[in-house]
């Protein structure tokens, strides 16, 4: 009997593994082949015609993964859509790839520290920035993350940020199921002692709620968020400090270089902006040469209507008083650009600073898929009930599906948005962010 039970779990076990196998092989191939269409299209979606943006936005897939880099921009058009110096029929690889979304032999192999290699433009070496800045606490959330992934992080962060801006850096343990994230952690921590607390939450808060919980028990005067598998480059929290330095309302978000899932090889972002479409899918716009003609050449700041994900700075009183995060938001998404809106319309503003570079690894994740879909979508339409005004027409243009689901009270936020006496949606569209256009049918 337990032989048969053996054997029908290791069947079980087997058939899952070659069931993940093969989601991965064709979530990866989609999303490369998405890839493949977006990097055949002209470099901004704003310059096609009407029915060109609607077939490059529908391109754009159902999870917006291009948060991040990779999808849409990196290097010359040969991305493998699997790489062959991979051997995906080992376990090792493939457990990693499936758990943490990204290459563990080769991270582990890179261990705890590395050189990145310097992509700023050689202009931003000449920039000198003021002896006094503000303090700085970073705070890292995660969530079941690849330990020298997480390490390398933080240490990055350690060794890049001259001590005197770096009040501490806040690790916030989302509720992690994996051992090595407990206590093997704090002890290679305690070479960073007294810079470094680490939080750890009672239940899974996803990543909104993780940052709040971060933010509240941080005191520099400035926010700095990270995800916890990026490596920052030289010189780049002066720029951020310094800018908020001399506006306490300008939000800062450094740009965003790609750590490839595979190789873990880092690459120079372009020079971007942040945008998104009426699915309220963020996606990376570039950035015209011509803009940047003026005596400040590359390093000039990028206006940018939206934010893209978890890596920004703020001051912190500022985060306070324009209502930090909506914390009824679940899980993971649309947090990044219910903020970025929420600046704008209610008297700050929002740039990414070429001069300041941070690596970003661009991970794959192909777990709970369904749970993150149904908390992007409720977060999604708090943000549109809250902030799009007659414009909430236009998301349940693309998605009718969603106009009578529930997205919990919203009385606190619309209150919030009243109380700051912030802008319209229309002032927001006509000011920031002209290039989103209504479509045809609402006009
Ligand atoms: N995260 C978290 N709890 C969650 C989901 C995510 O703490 O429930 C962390 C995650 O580990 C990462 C950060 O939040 O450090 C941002 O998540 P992710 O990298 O998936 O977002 P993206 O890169 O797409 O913005
Ligand atoms: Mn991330």
């Amino acid at each position: 009997m337990r032989n048969v039970t053996v054997l029908c779990l290791l069947c079980g076990t087997l058939t899952l593994g070659i069931l993940s196998a093969l989601l991965y092989v064709h979530l990866h191939h989609d999303h490369v082949s998405n890839w493949q269409k977006k990097t055949q299209a002209p470099a901004s979606i704003w310059k096609l015609d009407k029915k060109l943006q609607q077939q490059a936005i529908h391109s754009a897939g159902q999870i917006p993964r291009s948060r991040t880099m990779s999808s849409l921009y990196q290097s010359d058009g040969s991305k493998p859509i699997l790489n062959e110096n991979f051997n995906y029929s080992d376990p090792e690889f493939l457990h990693g790839i499936l758990l943490y979304g990204l290459n563990t032999i080769i991270s582990k192999s890179l261990g705890n520290q590395r050189d990145v290699p310097d992509t700023r433009d050689k202009m931003c070496l000449k920039k000198r920035y003021p002896a006094r800045l503000p303090t700085a606490s970073i705070v890292i959330c995660f969530h079941n993350e690849e330990f020298n992934t997480l390490f390398r992080t933080v240490s990055s962060v350690m060794t890049l940020t001259p001590h005197q801006i770096l009040e501490e850096v806040i690790l916030v343990d989302d509720m992690s199921e994996f051992d090595d994230l407990k206590e093997k952690l704090d002890y290679p921590l305690e070479m960073f002692r007294g810079k470094i607390k680490v939080i750890r939450t009672t239940k899974r808060e996803g990543l909104i709620r993780a940052r709040l919980i971060g933010a509240a028990r941080a005191s520099g005067d400035v926010l700095v968020f990270l995800d916890s598998h990026c490596e920052v480059n030289r010189v780049w929290l002066e720029p951020l400090l310094s800018a908020i330095a001399k506006d306490r309302k300008m939000v800062v978000c450094p740009m965003v270089d790609s750590i490839d899932h595979l190789t873990l090889n880092y690459y120079p972002s372009p020079i971007v902006r942040g945008a998104f479409n009426w699915h309220l899918q963020f996606v990376w716009d570039t950035v015209f040469s011509y803009e940047m003609d003026g005596p400040e050449g590359p390093t000039t700041p990028i206006r940018s209507p939206a934010m893209s994900g978890g890596i920004f700075a703020i001051s912190r009183h500022y985060f306070n008083e324009i209502g930090q995060y909506d914390k009824d938001m679940n899980l993971w998404g649309a947090e990044n650009l219910e903020l970025s809106l929420r600046i704008w319309m209610c008297g700050g503003q929002l740039f990414i600073l070429p001069c300041s570079r941070v690596g970003h690894v661009d991970r794959h994740i192909v777990q709970n898929v369904t749970q993150v879909l149904k908390a992007l979508r409720y977060n999604n339409l708090r943000l549109v009930h809250v902030w799009l005004d007659e414009y909430k027409e236009q998301f349940f243009l693309q998605r009718p599906d969603l106009k009578s689901i529930r997205y919990g009270n919203i009385s606190e936020r619309v209150e919030l948005r009243r109380r700051l006496g912030c802008k319209s949606f229309q002032w927001y569209l006509d000011t920031v962010f002209p290039e989103l256009e209504p479509s045809l049918e609402m006009k």
